[in-house]
């Protein structure tokens, strides 16, 4: 006898947020715990697969199935709880970043961790274990994650903590969606004196001097970012500027309900006061491609220089922190044909070999002819999440551009590029990846986290109900040796 499903669902395409793979799916849209136990059962009794999905702001395949339907979380998002004396957030899974600063900042907190995009919601930030811009001084988000709920594929709702079920509460952090679904998550946030902070621009001649600057500065920054010109070669190779955040201290912001605000924080849709930002794609489309982007690249780093020599300026938290959302739909830009849109590829490596690695990125890059549009540099730290991406070290984010025509020859650089950052100790974030091959989990992770996985995969989940076309890629049957991943 089938279960009854009364939830929400429609069968629509679930894209890749870089547009460079995707399906149609039976997508389900919950609005309970009760619900989401009854799409597990009814899942269950027709043996199809499910993979979660947030508001599927991962670039590749991370919240996408090929096979399976999908539950999708965000209409479970009510903020449950806030607490003014302690920062303490009890949130449903649904509930997205933006959702919950607007509501905790007025109230003079902010999130502790927030990534450059503040549109995904607190089950996808959980599950993937992301990281900001102070991941270097913080940790990931897992570090500020108190306790959380997640329905097992048996429908048993589990709360667990660091002290609760502390097996299940390390895997799942970081696990994209393949032990349970959230449904609950209790989070620190962090006290802010203002709503603005103060940015200090440094314009760096190359990648060495990019990391020198960062690596005095971590002793008191509190958010560090370095932004390069992958255009750039020779000795020039790795400039670009860093951004240096510090927040501000109480008495140095003379009205902080006013900066605290909505109204002071909420950027305006127009750009130069004319322009309607909604269509500002339309335009980073014409330069979309080699030439258009060495030359915004070369124009961001002398701007970098000449803000560099005046004073620091202050910026409003939102600003600051989601950058990347000041252009609506910019991925657009990329083209939106099927088969067109952008990868991300972001290695995190260990301190030692983190320039001769990200140097040789570049020249590889430069030599193949994938010269990375966007490149993203950031400083961490190690954290106890089983599958995490952290290392004492650094991560090098870059944006590549799909065509059709490149489609295959970008996976095999990417594919080269991995065994060189694997080779020297890296590591790679799922959240970013739409290239890593089976049999890159054992060069990655230590032995034991990943035993440690398996078995709870293996006892929570033995019929494999949750499951991702990333997880097939990468984890497959747990068998897979190293080689090439073709693209999807
Ligand atoms: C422009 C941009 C900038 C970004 N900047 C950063 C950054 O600075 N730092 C960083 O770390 N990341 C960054 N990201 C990546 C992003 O933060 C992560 O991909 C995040 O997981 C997206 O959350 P989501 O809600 O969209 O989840 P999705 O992308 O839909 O899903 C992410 C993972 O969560 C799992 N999942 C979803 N719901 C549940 C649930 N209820 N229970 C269990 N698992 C679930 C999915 O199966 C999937 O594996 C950026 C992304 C974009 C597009």
């Amino acid at each position: 006898m089938t279960t009854a499903l009364a939830t929400a669902s429609a069968y629509r395409f679930v894209e890749a947020w870089g547009m460079a793979s995707g399906s149609f799916a039976r997508v389900h849209r919950p609005r309970s715990v009760d619900e989401i136990q009854r799409i597990l059962a009814d899942l269950r009794e027709r043996s199809v697969s499910l993979a979660l999905r947030g508001t599927g702001n991962s670039y590749g395949d991370a919240s996408t199935t090929r096979t399976g339907e999908v539950l999708e979380i965000h209409r479970m998002n009510r903020i449950l709880g806030f607490d003014v004396e302690t920062g303490i957030a009890e949130v449903e899974a649904g509930v997205t970043v933006r959702q919950l600063w607007r509501h905790i900042l007025p109230l003079g907190y902010w999130p502790r961790v927030v990534s450059g995009t503040s549109f995904p919601t607190l089950a996808g930030v959980a599950a993937a274990n992301i990281h900001g811009k102070n991941n270097f001084a913080v940790g990931t988000i897992g570090d500020a994650i108190l306790e959380f709920d997640i329905v097992l594929p048996s429908g048993e709702v589990r709360t667990c903590s660091r002290e609760q079920h502390a097996d299940l509460f390390h895997g799942a952090i970081g696990g994209f969606g393949m032990l349970g679904v959230f449904s609950r998550l209790v989070v620190q946030t962090k006290r802010v004196h203002s709503g603005e902070m103060e940015v200090a621009v440094f314009a760096n001649k190359n990648l060495r001097e990019m990391m020198d600057y960062m690596e005095t500065e971590r002793a008191s920054a509190d958010y560090l970012v370095g932004w390069i010109d992958c255009f750039a070669r020779g000795d020039a190779i790795g400039r670009g500027q860093v951004h240096r955040g510090r927040c501000l201290a109480p008495e140095e912001d003379p009205d902080p309900e006013k900066t605290r605000s909505l109204a002071h924080q909420d950027l305006s849709e127009m750009a130069f006061g004319v322009f309607p930002k909604s269509e500002l794609w339309r335009i980073m489309r014409l330069l979309n491609n080699d030439f258009g982007m060495s030359f915004v690249n070369a124009v961001r780093y002398w701007q970098g220089r000449l803000e560099g020599a005046m004073a620091h300026k202050r910026w409003t938290l939102n600003e600051f922190s989601f950058l990347l959302d000041y252009v609506p739909n910019w991925k657009w830009s990329y083209g939106r044909k099927p088969g067109n849109g952008l990868i991300q590829f972001q290695p995190f490596v260990p301190k030692e070999s983190a320039h001769h690695v990200c140097t040789e990125i570049l020249r590889r890059s430069h030599a193949a002819g994938f010269v990375p549009y966007l490149g993203v540099f950031k400083r961490h730290r190690p954290d106890p999440f089983w599958l995490t991406h952290a290392v004492d070290g650094w991560s090098f984010a870059m944006d590549f551009r799909v065509s059709p025509s490149v489609r295959e020859a970008l996976w095999r650089h990417c594919g080269e590029l991995t065994d060189l950052v694997l080779d020297h100790g890296g590591r790679f974030y799922f959240a970013k990846d739409l290239t890593l091959p089976a049999g890159v989990l054992e060069r990655m992770y230590p032995a034991d986290n990943l035993r440690r996985f398996r078995a709870l995969k293996r006892e929570l989940d033995p019929e494999r109900l949750l499951q991702t076309d990333l997880a097939r890629r990468v984890f497959g049957n747990g068998q897979g040796s190293a080689g090439r991943a073709a693209p999807p």
